[in-house]
């Protein structure tokens, strides 16, 4: 990618961002509001794998990773859910979480 076209990528997310933001301005800074973060693992020699866990600030907390409120969880599925936003746990991350930043150029 060169400088140009990381600037192009760049003002596009910032846009999702700021497009984010306005939707649910109480998300959780640390996960994005996808209610998961990415943790390396095993990191040795032979490189390292990525796993995904809960949130510890929302989710971690019983907390709704979108809008803040306190999730409540669901009779059938045992699931997390939350009644204001209608969040659920297992929801797909891909279309709600905030979205990720472009890695700059070499
Ligand atoms: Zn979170
Ligand atoms: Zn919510």
């Amino acid at each position: 990618m060169t400088g140009l076209e990381y600037e192009i990528v760049l003002e596009r997310y910032e846009r999702e961002l700021a497009k984010f933001e306005a939707k649910h301005p109480h998300h959780c800074r640390r996960c994005g509001g996808a209610g998961m973060i990415i943790v390396h693992e095993n990191l040795g020699p032979t490189g390292g794998s990525y796993g995904a866990k809960a949130c510890p600030v929302c989710i971690g907390s019983g907390f709704c990773p979108l809008c803040g409120a306190e999730l409540v969880s669901d009779e059938d599925t045992d699931a997390g859910k939350c009644t204001t936003c209608g969040w659920t746990e297992g929801m797909s991350s891909v279309t709600v979480s905030f979205p990720p930043a472009p890695e700059p150029p070499l």
